[in-house]
């Protein structure tokens, strides 16, 4: 018997972002000063009220035993006022949502609950991998449709071909978006919500960006009349209370979409850690100061690093949500990126590590505060984007 790893493994598209994290240690090892725009992580700390009601949990002998499967009916209801105050969605609870060891997980894991081998999901591109991923994992097929920049970075359903439309059973989406900043309007939304009826596809949505805007407030795809009946949506606390490291987020919509994660992740996992559960009712039912606050930070680096970018010649478009800044560059993203890196020491993704349809873009991620800013536009200032 060979020893090796099973065929889906083997057959994972190579990993492009590993030969940026070489180049990364090569120049750290050099003595190099990087400003890392590389990484989607808020920089900024967990507000204190969340930490402190993690500390209290932790006291708690009740949470040191398992976990319910689902969540603490607290801890679910404390999302479902959320989404009632924010979005004037009505959710039950105990059917219509989950709670999950990080949204990724729940996303991750949603093809196994819902996908059979030679379904077809519609996935866009670029996008954030876990989408086409795992739905390959579980044998099912990815068609990716473009999010171009002369279309805001909204999906051209009409560009979708017949065959493949008729084929589709599931549709991703991600608006706010990452990696291209793009926003959607409730219209935009009831668009893709018809497209959706019209074919009978299931609508995933990945709403990890909601709080992260600086203009209108993005809508929740369940807002809209008939949604509930083909949506689930994927909430996260990690960006909008900076929780990356927390490992805790929701699930909502359909119940029997929802009922069927839970039953995955039943034989799959043992729930969230009852404190870090008692941090998530305390981050959404608590002050929303620390969001509004979160936001100028972001708005303070977006103005800067977009204005300093345009003084060098590029044609950058300020995101009116997410923290990222898509930039179109001449060339290959790839070489661009790795240049930027030896070169100044200036850390961005690279757009192709996002699918094709990334390609000749790169993202700066917002997480930088605006001294590093200024020191990454200043050393720019010597470099040729166009080599
Ligand atoms: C950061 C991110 C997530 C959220 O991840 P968590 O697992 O909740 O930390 C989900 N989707 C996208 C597109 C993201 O960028």
């Amino acid at each position: 018997m060979t020893i090796e790893a099973a065929k889906r493994v083997r057959e994972l598209p190579p990993y492009l972002f590993a030969a940026i994290d070489a180049l990364k240690v090569e120049a750290r090892a050099r003595g190099v000063d990087l400003v890392d725009f590389g990484i989607g992580d808020p920089d900024l700390p967990t507000p204190a009220h969340i930490i402190e009601a993690l500390y209290a949990g932790a006291r708690r002998p009740a949470n040191h035993r398992y976990p319910s499967y689902a969540g603490s009916l607290e801890c679910r209801r404390a999302c479902a006022s959320f989404y009632r105050a924010r979005f004037g969605v009505e959710l039950d609870p105990e059917r219509e949502v989950l709670t999950l060891i990080g949204s990724k997980e729940g996303i991750a894991h949603l093809p196994l609950a819902i996908t059979n081998p030679g379904d077809l999901a519609l996935v866009p591109d670029p996008a954030y991998p876990v989408y086409a991923t795992t739905t390959r994992f579980v044998g099912g097929e990815v068609y990716r449709y473009g999010l171009r920049r002369d279309h805001e970075f909204l999906p051209d359903l009409d560009a979708i071909p017949g065959e493949v439309a008729r084929r589709a059973r599931i549709l991703y989406v991600n608006y706010p978006n990452n990696p291209t900043g793009g926003a959607a309007s409730r219209e935009d939304l009831a668009r893709i919500l018809a497209f959706a009826e019209q074919h009978d596809l299931v609508l995933v949505s990945d709403l990890a960006y909601s709080e992260m805007f600086y203009e209108e407030r993005p809508p929740s795809l369940l807002e809209l009349e008939g949604a509930r009946a083909r949506t689930i949506e994927f909430y996260s606390l990690s960006k909008t209370y900076n929780m990356t490291g927390w490992r805790v987020g929701y699930a909502v919509g359909n119940a029997t979409l929802v009922g069927a994660l839970g039953k995955i992740k039943t034989n799959v996992d043992s729930g969230v850690f009852g404190a870090v559960q008692e941090a998530a009712i305390a981050a959404l039912m608590g002050d929303q100061r620390c969001v509004d606050e979160m936001r100028a930070i972001y708005r303070e680096r977006r103005d800067l690093l977009c204005a300093g970018l345009r003084a060098l010649g590029l044609e950058v478009r300020s995101p009116r949500a997410t923290f990222y800044v898509f930039v179109k560059v001449p060339g290959s993203s790839m070489d661009l990126t790795a240049r930027l890196l030896r070169e100044v020491g200036v850390v961005v993704t690279p757009g192709v590590g996002f699918g094709e349809g990334g390609e000749g873009f790169v993202r700066f991620a917002l997480s930088v505060p605006a001294e590093r800013i200024k020191v990454a536009l200043e050393r720019l200032r010597s470099f040729s984007f166009s080599s």
